[in-house]
């Protein structure tokens, strides 16, 4: 088994809705990013980057090449899913945090994790995502943009 964390913030800029864990939720802003902003796939991403030791997901989807620009995470979830794959290892589990003071996220938890499981193709069990509010303090309580924490055990296929 080995074992991976990954941490990412993405500001609140001009839009109308959030990309989070591949579904549009809509609101009053939108990222601002290279990408599509998905804060918690790229928290999820980094954590199996780190689990496979093969570093971040800005050394493999570097946010200076223009083909990733306005880019669908999930895109990238699945090159990374391959790259996983390719070394042997599913995902054992993992345990997602969404940390934004607005919008409410519960309506919107169990489509993201269907969504996730979908690209990594693993049970929807393997997969827990929880939002918490920051209690009104720091840039996520004052509503400035999101943070997301990601854990994750990946498992041999073949011990
Ligand atoms: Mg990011």
């Amino acid at each position: 088994m080995r074992i991976g964390h990954g941490y990412d913030v993405h500001a609140f800029g001009v839009g109308d809705a959030l990309i989070l864990g591949g579904i549009s939720i809509p609101f009053e802003y939108a990222f601002i990013a290279h990408s599509d902003g998905d804060v918690l796939t790229h928290a999820f991403m980094d954590a199996i980057l780190g689990a496979l030791s093969l570093g971040d997901i800005g050394r493999h989807f570097p946010d200076t090449d223009p083909q990733y620009l306005d880019c669908n995470s999930l895109g990238l979830l699945s090159k990374v899913a391959e790259m996983m794959r390719d070394r042997g290892y599913l995902i054992g589990n993992a345990d997602l945090t969404i940390i934004a003071q607005r919008p409410k996220m519960a309506p919107h938890i169990t489509s993201m994790v269907e969504r996730l499981a979908s690209v990594l193709e693993c049970d929807c069990e393997r997969i827990n995502i929880k939002a918490t509010t920051s209690e009104n303090l720091g840039f996520t309580g004052r509503g400035e943009g999101i943070a997301c924490h990601a854990s994750v055990l990946l498992q041999s296929t073949t011990d």
